[in-house]
């Protein structure tokens, strides 16, 4: 039971899972969240970094500041920390000497540390970000945050828990037994980093030969939630996170450029438009439900027309604002012309974008990913019946920087990276290029 995640607000009621075939084909779908948070909870260091307003006002009153005087220490700790990127209370100069002193002596504006970065030949940068400790008994959270840079944009690809509640057959992640939500202030903090890193502050500059779009724009210009995690299995969070990522006065970025990725918790997506108001992909993958059932098992709770109901009743959902839906090609599973033509059938009447994602394989996955032409011909099959079915071209590959693949625990990471290099085997290449606006 080494493997547990030592943290110290475990549930108690979860027991620690192993997801064997066998567990999945008995109708195993998932496993409990080790840590249950409350929406928004503050993380168990006492940095100001990743807070939602609410909980900056808490963090000033329990300091003694007056009531009257919240709604603007608020503000203005907001733009230091959102829009400037400030690192130490001594920049906030608009602010009296007294009250920088008190909260230096309460609070810090520690980001969560930054455990290895590594960067591609093509400019994707991948971090492994560690969180700070809820207790003595935990270490502090590892997750993987990506950034892929375009001419035009950058995508920040965060995660939203520790590894994934749920257990589809073709992800890297799925195998993951420790499961944990990330709080709203550790999804935010992920954005915190990458803006760091890259220089993405008003007065800062990116690192020397850094790749980072040319167009005047954002470093960061977009956001998916492609990364480690069921999104719509922390939705209080996620929401939570979204709301302080695409605040005008801080951090800025457009809800219409967030995309939040969902296997189809069909429950939740009708909140996630109408609360956060983002884009929404779904991880489809198959048109059938008995193969659907198979490779992301939660259909066998919300099946295909279930999901595609919610997709139309999707809030906000016009021809400016379609769905994507991905659809990773496995050979010789769900990669045949009645597949491709089944697929236009179903997405009938849905403002959709399709997205073909090619497997990316790891190491003990039990599929391969269809060959170039299947894939082709599989795309323009969904061509002519009028969507754009871009194919996702991999990026960095060669630092393992792939969604779908992630998984937190270091040194079986890093042993893995060198396997999979030695292997010459790719990443998953799942990367939202294309997505968002
Ligand atoms: N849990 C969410 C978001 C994270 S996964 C979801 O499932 O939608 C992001 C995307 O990567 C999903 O579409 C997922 O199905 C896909 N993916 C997972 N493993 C993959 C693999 N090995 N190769 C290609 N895509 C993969
Ligand atoms: Fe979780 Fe998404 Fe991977 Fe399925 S594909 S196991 S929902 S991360």
């Amino acid at each position: 039971m080494a493997t547990v995640l030592d943290i110290a607000k475990r549930n108690p009621n979860a027991a620690p899972v192993a997801v064997s075939d066998a567990a999945r084909a008995a109708g195993f779908i998932e496993k409990t969240a080790e840590l249950t948070v409350a929406a928004g909870a503050a993380p168990g260091g006492a940095s100001l970094v990743g807070l939602t307003r609410d909980q900056l006002k808490d963090s000033l009153s329990q300091i003694g500041v007056p009531e009257r005087e919240l709604k603007m220490r608020v503000a203005q700790l907001w733009h230091w920390i959102y829009f400037r990127g400030a690192r130490d209370f001594a920049e906030m100069t608009n602010m009296g000497k007294e009250l920088r002193t008190k909260l230096a002596a309460a609070y810090t504006l520690a980001r969560p540390q930054v455990v290895s970065e590594q960067v591609s030949k093509d400019g994707t940068r991948k971090w492994l970000i560690r969180m700070a400790s809820t207790g003595p008994l935990d270490k502090g959270a590892e997750i993987e945050c990506v950034y892929i840079p375009e001419v035009d944009r950058g995508t920040l690809c965060v995660s939203s828990q520790v590894g994934c509640t749920l257990t589809c057959s073709f992800c890297h992640t799925g195998t993951q037994r420790l499961v944990r939500n990330l709080i709203s202030a550790e999804i935010v903090a992920q954005l915190i980093v990458a803006r760091d890193s890259i220089g993405d502050w008003p007065g800062a500059t990116p690192p020397e030969g850094a790749f980072v779009p040319s167009d005047g724009g954002r470093f960061v210009s977009n956001i998916v939630f492609m990364g480690m995690g069921e999104p719509l299995y922390n939705t209080d969070n996620v929401v939570a996170a979204i709301d302080v990522m695409s605040d005008g006065e801080g951090l800025t970025l457009s809800r219409r450029r967030i995309t939040v990725s969902t296997s189809g918790v069909v429950p939740q997506m009708e909140r996630l438009g109408a609360e956060a108001n983002t884009m929404l992909a779904i991880s489809l993958h198959a048109v059938r439900d008995e193969l659907r059932d198979e490779l992301v098992p939660i259909n066998r709770k919300y099946d295909i027309k279930q999901l595609l109901d919610a997709c139309r009743a999707y809030p906000g959902l016009s021809n400016a604002r379609r769905i994507t839906f991905e659809y990773v090609m496995l050979k010789g599973v769900n990669d045949s012309d009645a597949d491709a033509r089944k697929l236009v059938q179903l997405l009938k009447g849905i403002p959709a974008k399709i997205n073909l994602i090619p497997f990316n394989p790891w190491p003990g996955s039990k599929y391969e990913c269809s060959d170039w032409e299947r894939i082709e011909r599989f795309s323009e099959i969904v061509f002519r019946a009028g969507y754009a079915s871009p194919v996702r071209t991999p990026r960095g590959r060669d630092i393992l920087a792939a969604c779908g693949q992630l998984k937190s625990e270091t040194e079986k990471l890093r042993a893995r990276a060198r396997m999979m290099a030695e292997q010459g085997i790719g990443a998953e290449g799942v990367y939202a290029v294309g997505i968002g606006e």
